[in-house]
């Protein structure tokens, strides 16, 4: 994988690109691959998004998302397009099989793949061009870095700063994680200079839920938590039953997770989920507990030192079972 910066001078012509994101895109991946597609655009580029699953609605307010096409709901038009790019952007992901059913079509592809991401341990040999970095905040951070570096700074617009601004606000749990740097702050400057309405991105994301979620989370935290004090570790799972009882659509456990982490002492959160393919895991921590090395040992995932996710095969009660014994070997870690 070759710097991105030896990519750039390739926007001086027009080409057709793709633009794809992880699974079950969150704020940063939506807000990134749309940002990056409002730029290519305006520079006369021919660009789709295409997300691998559907996505969470409080996202659906966002510029040009209507354009954006669900691979597993269009298999064949989301493949033809592939096939047509000739360049792919990969953003907010760095293994191909984070994209699920789209792994196979991204792998064959033949054409200039470019990585822009902030997670651990990329899958380098995949790329041709790319920002790999992880001490950024977040994928949006990335793609203004790249707009901004590209000799096209002057394109920003509204729109881009809409998206952008997402994903800076989402993956810095609205500007307090660690990764928070001045330059955050300063992009975010510079966003409201454009125009960014940053109380409106803020609604839209996160006060625009049904009652029935509130009244899930309720449930959650009541029925559903375990704190284990002797590990400093706070546990949720979540049954299918549950879901089904309050309706529960993507997007709506997002942040459920963080929950855990409120209370006094606790340095890891860990939510199950019993989705129907899969026991899917969020973990957070807080200090040096590194869930991403975590998920990786034993839970087939991944992700950042603070915020990984993974999953298992086993039911709910053995993965819940399974996670009660590993965590004892995290006695020292975790005090
Ligand atoms: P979340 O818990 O919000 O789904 O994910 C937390 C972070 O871990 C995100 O940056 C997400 O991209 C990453 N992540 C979530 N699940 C997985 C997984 O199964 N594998 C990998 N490699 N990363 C994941
Ligand atoms: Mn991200």
């Amino acid at each position: 994988m070759q710097s991105i910066d030896l990519f750039s001078p390739s926007l001086s012509k027009p080409f057709k690109a793709v633009i794809t994101m992880h699974q079950k895109p969150d704020g940063d991946a939506m807000g990134s691959a749309l940002g990056l597609y409002h730029f290519l655009k305006a520079l006369g580029h021919e660009a789709t998004v295409i997300s691998p699953t559907n996505w969470a609605s409080f996202l659906n307010w966002m510029p040009g998302v209507d354009k954006v096409v669900d691979f597993e709901q269009q298999p064949h038009a989301s493949s033809d397009l592939v096939n047509a790019a000739e360049v792919i952007f990969c953003l907010d992901f760095n293994v191909l099989h984070r994209t699920k059913h789209m792994e196979q079509v991204l792998t064959k592809a033949d054409c200039t793949k470019v990585l822009i991401d902030h997670h651990q341990q990329p899958q380098k040999e995949a790329f041709n061009y790319g920002a790999s970095d992880t001490s950024k905040s977040s994928t949006c951070e990335m793609v203004y870095d790249f707009i901004m570096a590209s000799g096209y700074a002057d394109m920003l617009n509204v729109d881009m700063a809409e998206c952008l601004y997402t994903g800076l606000m989402t993956d810095t749990g609205s500007f307090r994680f660690p990764a928070t740097k001045a330059s955050v702050h300063r992009m975010a400057a510079h966003l409201k200079d454009l125009g960014l309405n940053h109380t409106k991105v803020h609604d839209y994301i996160y006060d625009s839920f049904l009652e029935n979620r509130l009244r899930f989370i309720g449930h959650a935290l009541l029925n559903r938590m375990e704190v284990l004090y002797e590990y400093n570790t706070s546990l949720m799972y979540i049954t299918k039953a549950d879901l089904q009882k309050f309706d529960i659509k993507t997007g709506d456990t997002e942040g459920l997770v963080n929950y855990l982490l409120t209370i006094q002492g606790i340095k890891l959160g860990a939510i199950v989920i019993d989705r129907d393919e899969e026991r899917k895991w969020s973990f957070r921590s807080k200090g040096d507990f590194d869930v991403n090395t975590f998920a990786r040992e034993h839970f087939e995932g991944g992700g950042h030192k603070n915020a990984a996710g993974g999953r298992s095969s086993d039911n709910l009660e053995t993965t819940v079972k399974r996670f009660k014994e590993i965590i004892k070997n995290y006695h020292n870690q975790l005090q």
